[in-house]
């Protein structure tokens, strides 16, 4: 187990679909353990696997002190909306009222390959989509009003952090304070 850095927006992987895990095996509980263990040092709320470079359909959450962790997941979403703001811990510092699903049913499986269904409102709702998503190749910024993702373009393009990203090829190890996020970033 161990903590890994966390891939910042710029990196190819964040847009890319995230393939079925196939095995169930010792590999996919050692990545779980360091999605669980990476989340929890940033900290943030939720983490999915292409956040460290694993392109497979597995997330992690930490909400409301329970741990859980999800693969190959499906959701099925209520049609009341949730208002609210979201961060994502592939974009540091940013923050932007984000429309979701009040509620939300996942299916999908454990590390041991057992079938399993979760079940969420409000942080937790919000944190399943967030990191279903994520599987998709699709980023919080992508569900923003129109002219709030004008201005986290403005914001991603004008951080510290974007350009040094890109020029490098990879990603340098960011420390956000978790004054900031309070946590709750995913
Ligand atoms: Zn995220």
């Amino acid at each position: 187990m161990s903590i890994q850095p966390i891939r910042l927006f710029g990196d190819p992987v964040l847009v890319t679909p995230a393939s079925d895990v196939v095995d169930f095996d010792k590999e996919l509980r050692n990545l779980v353990a360091d999605l669980t263990e990476t989340m929890l040092e940033a900290p943030g709320a939720g983490l999915a696997a292409p956040q460290i470079g694993v392109s497979l359909r597995v997330f992690v959450w930490d909400v409301d002190d329970a741990l859980g962790h999800l693969i190959n997941p499906t959701l099925d979403l209520s049609e009341e909306i949730q208002e609210g703001e979201e961060g994502c811990l592939s974009f540091p510092e940013l923050r932007y009222e984000t429309p979701r699903a009040f509620r939300a049913v996942a299916k999908g499986w454990n590390m041991y390959g057992e079938p399993i269904i979760v079940e969420g409102t409000q942080l937790l709702a919000r944190a399943l989509q967030h990191e279903t998503d994520h599987l998709n190749g699709i980023l919080f910024i992508d569900k923003l009003s129109k002219s709030d993702r004008k201005s986290a373009m403005k914001e991603i393009r004008e951080s510290d952090w974007f350009g040094i990203t890109i020029a490098a090829g990879f990603n340098p190890a960011i420390k956000v304070s978790p004054h900031d996020t309070f946590g709750r970033n995913l």
